[in-house]
């Protein structure tokens, strides 16, 4: 199965069975509320005009406005969108915000456009989805290949289009107008915390415990510096979208870092050269997917060795996988709680938004543990009385709480279905 938004619906359809959901309610969750095309023609430095495809995808509002990035991809599809802005849903979900899901995506490859090429278009998108979206309504932030400086031109656009201030629009801003502290790094650090929490559960003791990262973007790059100062863990492989780099005494960050700078590309760090694929196979404690999706499919996941996957990337592991995984005994933080980092401080910029106040760096890190270790408990309790697989406890505790506001706002009368839970049960739920 390749297309990632049947993958998805399936994840879905295994937690409506595991819930006993009634059919209205599967029939709701299981496709997006609202989704829009957009074609944007942008003027090239060349004097051509360019006119790029871009989507935004609103899956569910029933838990409050939509969340979710925005994509900038050559591969970007209608689908990819959907399935990224149904595991919003699920994402502000798990970590209980009062947020529903969305994202966004257009179809193009930021390493070829100018600055000046990419400002035009990050505008002429706002332009399109200007009045589709809003900080009560929706509200966009960086994802693959989008950047604070992206969201700030995106967040001007929306300004001088309504005529007013509404720093709230999105999320991910650089902190001069009205981002958060610690929005930066907090993909990555809420992902650690679950890390810490699961560590505990597997009885893994994190100090020197051997890491292999793929991919080295905002999640990977964090993550490999946290990984060291938090827990003083080895990372033994990074890799890029160009390759990897292995070495058994360890990978610093600092030095990585530096190359990744100077070259574009970790690989061009001292080590033994190997590939985005061999990488998942290594024999390491920890494995941290944090580039794309589909990095862990039925070819590959029965020779993952790693005792812990912490899955920074959206989606990266396919179905067929997570059963071989759950079989061999790895122990998977699955994508939407273990990444979910990045829009609970997303939230925590809108609350400061909203009230135009400035939370300190101290108090943003406070509220993300709070927030990832509650999901983390909710989540591992439910794998527990369940008995199943990672990412299907996930859904299950995610769903339950999408399904539970969508009746409570009308959109459905039942949650479950009535032979099992009979009428009522969102009412006794309570
Ligand atoms: N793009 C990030 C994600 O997939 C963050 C979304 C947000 O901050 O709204 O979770």
């Amino acid at each position: 199965m390749t297309n990632i938004f049947e993958q998805a619906q399936a994840q879905f359809d295994a937690a409506a069975n595991l819930l006993h959901l009634s059919d209205e309610a599967r029939n709701l969750l299981r496709e997006p509320m609202d989704e829009h095309r957009v074609r944007i023609p942008v003027r090239m430095d060349d004097g051509s005009t360019q006119v790029f495809t871009g989507f935004r995808v609103q899956y569910n509002s029933a838990r409050g406005p939509c969340k979710g990035g925005l994509r900038f991809h050559p591969e970007e599809t209608i689908d990819t969108v959907r399935a990224l802005a149904a595991w919003m849903s699920w994402k502000t979900a798990i970590v209980d915000i009062p947020l529903g899901g969305g994202k966004g995506g257009v179809i193009c490859d930021p390493k070829k456009l100018s600055e000046g090429e990419l400002e035009r278009l990050s505008r002429g998108y706002m332009r399109k989805v200007a009045h589709l979206i809003g900080p009560d309504v929706d509200v966009p932030a960086p994802d693959v290949y989008t950047t604070p400086q992206v969201m700030a031109w995106m967040m001007d656009e929306y300004e001088t289009i309504v005529g007013h201030k509404a720093p709230g629009v999105i999320t991910g801003k650089p902190l001069e107008i009205g981002g958060s502290p610690g929005r930066d790094d907090a993909t990555a650090r809420g992902g650690m915390i679950t890390l810490r929490e699961a560590a505990k559960e597997v009885g893994l003791d994190l100090a020197g415990a051997t890491v292999a990262i793929q991919g080295f973007g905002n999640a990977g790059m964090h993550a490999h510096r946290l990984l060291e100062e938090l827990f003083g863990a080895k990372v033994v492989a990074v890799s890029d979208s160009r390759g990897g780099v292995y070495s058994e005494d360890g990978l610093p960050f600092e030095g990585l870092a530096e190359v990744k700078r100077e070259h574009g590309t970790v690989s061009r760090y001292p080590g033994k050269l190997i590939t985005n694929e061999e990488l998942l196979e290594l024999d390491v404690e920890v494995l941290v997917p944090s580039a794309l999706e589909n990095a862990i499919t039925e070819a590959n996941a029965s020779d993952v060795k790693a005792k812990i996957i912490v899955e920074l990337a959206n989606g990266p592991t396919n179905l067929e996988a997570d059963k071989i995984l759950h079989n061999n005994g790895v122990f998977v933080i699955p994508d939407f709680l273990c990444n979910a980092g990045g829009v609970t401080v997303s939230y925590f910029e809108q609350v400061q938004n909203a009230s135009l106040d400035r939370w300190k760096l101290a108090k943003v890190r406070q509220r993300l543990d709070e927030v990832m270790t509650s999901a983390f408990d909710a989540f591992l309790k439910a794998k527990k009385e369940h008995d199943v697989d990672s990412r299907l406890a996930a859904y299950a505790v995610a769903v339950e709480r999408v399904a539970q506001a969508s009746r409570a706002r009308g959109w459905i009368r039942n949650v479950h279905a009535s032979a099992t839970a009979g009428a009522g049960s969102g009412i006794a739920a309570m």
